[in-house]
């Protein structure tokens, strides 16, 4: 199936006028952002929403800012500038090295954080990127808004907490003391899926490790949160041998499936390595020991 079901369409110029057309519309009523996930299952009939609401033209929702220590970044910020973006080099680096493998320039130019995160598909690089640095989205209705946690924002596969009438608007970073990050990712060609991915990050506190964020991409029929792995890291001294526990945890944690990328042995062990490899990469930069 080439051509999507037939659908009403609205455009939406401000957050209040597409969570009102929401709401009118019900619950089959979907957001529709850069369109590069939710298109293609409409054509294949996989998405059959019957109304749209168009939030392009809501340039309020496209920005990357620093506020009282938090990153704030706009729902419809596009990932081409969230690759460009200097404020997050400095202090995320992991956003800029996820970008550089997100599909290409056509996608880039046009997907969202926002669409990334709601379509919750386990293979999306973002929602591994924003689990690993503990961010937390702002989700808003018709009445009032909620901020979760990327822990709590995806409740299953294509699923989110996102209610019907409800829009995420915003996806907020802390900044805090002695952080660096990395996002390593293998894929069987260049712009195409991972086959698996890891976003780290670790919160140094002189030569410990106070804090650590670890997930990972198309390991799972969700984004895989490394709790067990982030416990291990907390209060110790970052060594080759600790990364590489942490690496085992990682294959023993995740749950590949079998598919065209490779079986699940192959996937688990490069969950592995590259929780490892980014793990090391997330330390030296925090040590500033990387440029
Ligand atoms: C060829 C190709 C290759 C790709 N490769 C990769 C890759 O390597 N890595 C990767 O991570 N991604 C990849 N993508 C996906 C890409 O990153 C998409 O841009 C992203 O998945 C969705 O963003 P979007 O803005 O296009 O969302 P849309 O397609 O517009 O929407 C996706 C879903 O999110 C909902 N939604 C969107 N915005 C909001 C909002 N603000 N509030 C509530 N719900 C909302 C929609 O209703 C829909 O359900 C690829 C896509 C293509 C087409």
């Amino acid at each position: 199936m080439q051509t999507p079901a037939p659908f009403g369409y609205e455009r939406a110029t401000s957050v209040d006028g597409a969570i009102a057309a929401l709401q009118r519309l019900g619950s089959e009523a979907r957001v529709i952002a850069g369109g590069h996930s939710l298109l293609p299952m409409m054509k294949l009939r996989l998405a059959n929403p019957e109304h749209l609401v168009d939030i392009n033209e809501i340039a309020e929702l496209a920005y990357i800012r620093l506020e009282e220590g938090v990153i704030r970044i706009g729902a419809l910020t596009r990932h081409v500038d969230l690759l460009k973006s200097e404020l997050l080099a400095e202090h995320y680096p992991l956003f800029r090295d996820a970008e550089e493998v997100i599909a290409d320039p056509v996608v880039r130019n046009r997907g969202t954080i926002g669409g990334s995160l709601c379509q919750a598909d386990a293979a999306e690089d973002l929602s591994a990127v924003c689990a690993a640095v503990k961010a937390e989205v702002v989700i808003r209705g018709a009445d009032a808004e909620r901020v979760v946690s990327m822990a709590d924002f995806h409740v299953g596969p294509y699923m989110t907490a996102v209610g019907d009438g409800e829009m995420l608007t915003e996806v907020r970073i802390k900044l805090r003391p002695g952080a660096g990050s990395a996002h390593e990712k293998v894929e069987r060609r260049a712009g195409d899926w991972a086959i698996a991915a890891a976003s780290a990050a670790v919160w140094m506190d002189g030569s410990k490790i106070a804090d650590a964020g670890i997930a990972l991409s198309a390991v799972g029929l969700t984004t895989i949160h490394l709790s067990r792995a982030e416990e291990l890291l907390r209060g110790e001294a970052p060594s080759e041998e600790l990364f590489a526990q942490a690496g085992e945890i990682a294959s023993e944690d995740c749950s590949p499936m079998a598919d065209g990328r490779g079986p699940v042995d192959y996937k688990r062990h490069l969950a592995g390595v590259l929780t490892t490899r980014a793990l090391r990469r997330a330390t030296a930069r925090a040590l500033h020991q990387e440029a």
